[in-house]
């Protein structure tokens, strides 16, 4: 344990207490590695992350192989295709029903933003309802996109703090969700 760096919180970053820099680092790393996907596919985009699955494109060579249909086993919530207002709800209790830390991904153009489906019934982006962190574009994204893009949940992964999410402003980022 002689590694461990433990120092004091940088002021106006995570609140108080204490910092273990290098802990978080093989933290991050095994997290990165060991991501567990709720694939939440309504649509066409749901295909793309089919072909991303199979033997070609083979996602499970990034330790994710292993899908989660149970937010409570799930730590990365992959949405994929139109969503529809009348099924915000249920997105939203999905993600709240995953345990921290959790990640999203906005897959295609329908989950970042309604893509062609400007009407009164499309849910205009899934990040007016859950917080997104990576968003994929593409009508639909191939599957070396997707890859891209969970290549980059992974960065994040691998380098966030395992303080971040009792920080004040994860907790206000929740809040203007309506989360608490
Ligand atoms: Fe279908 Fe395009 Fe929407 Fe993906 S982005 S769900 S391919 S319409």
């Amino acid at each position: 344990m002689s590694n461990i760096n433990i120092v004091d919180a940088p002021p106006g970053i995570e609140g108080s207490g204490f910092f273990a820099t290098s802990l978080d680092k093989v933290i991050g790393l095994a997290r990165s590695h060991s991501l567990w996907p709720l694939p939440f596919a309504t649509s066409c985009c749901g295909i793309e992350f089919m072909a991303t699955m199979g033997s070609h494109y083979d996602f499970g060579r990034f330790g994710s192989e292993r899908l989660s249909f149970s937010p409570r086993q799930a730590d990365l919530l992959m949405v994929m295709g139109t969503i529809a207002k009348k099924m915000s709800p249920v997105l939203k209790q999905v993600y709240l029903q995953m345990a921290e830390p959790r990640w999203v991904i906005a897959v295609g153009a329908c989950a970042s933003s309604g893509g062609i489906f400007d009407t009164y019934s499309v849910l205009q982006g899934i990040d007016e309802i859950i917080p997104v962190d990576v968003y994929v574009p593409g009508c639909p994204p191939r599957p070396e996109a997707i890859l891209d893009g969970f290549g980059k949940i992974q960065e994040l992964v691998k380098n966030e703090s395992s303080r971040r999410r009792n920080s004040d402003q994860y907790r206000e980022m929740l809040a203007s969700y309506g989360i608490e």
